[in-house]
């Protein structure tokens, strides 16, 4: 959602709340640039999936960036990247079956770890100590690297 004074394209949501006639989100926005609020209407169903991060700012879903942190988690334990989707497979469906538009940074890496524990001790641990917030996956990767 480009700021429509600057069109800078982060912008924090302040506000989000159905529309009168369920079909739609109305979200008030605030430009991380220039600080002006504006309003979106967002349907529901089109929309791709939102990370709302911690600091209030959010993006857009990514699968391909997801499943890379979890098989960063995973490296050299014996999960193999099938079980990797299914995780992934997994936690997509509840998303869509809960018809969430949006999800917390934080309760995205809840729901990963969830699923870890049940797969792998060592991968739930480093999922756990470095990405609690599922805030910064190159922060993760490179703190990564340094283990072994
Ligand atoms: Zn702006």
């Amino acid at each position: 959602m480009r700021c429509p004074s600057c069109g800078y394209a982060e912008s924090k949501v302040v506000d989000s709340r159905p529309s009168e006639d369920g079909a739609s989100i109305r979200r008030r926005r605030e430009c991380l640039d220039c600080g002006r609020r504006f309003t979106t209407y967002e349907r529901l169903g089109d929309n791709p999936l939102v990370i709302v991060k911690s600091d209030g700012s959010s993006e857009a879903y990514n699968r391909e960036k997801l499943f890379r942190g979890v098989l960063i988690a995973c490296a050299k334990r014996p999960i193999s990247s099938e079980q990797v989707t299914s995780l992934i497979d997994d936690i997509e469906a509840e998303l869509r079956n809960d018809m969430k538009n949006e999800i917390k940074s934080k309760d995205l890496g809840n729901m990963v770890l969830a699923r870890l524990r049940k797969l792998d001790d060592v991968a739930y641990v480093r999922f756990a100590s470095v990405y609690k917030d599922f805030q910064n996956i190159e922060e993760f990767a490179t703190a990564l690297e340094g283990l072994d």
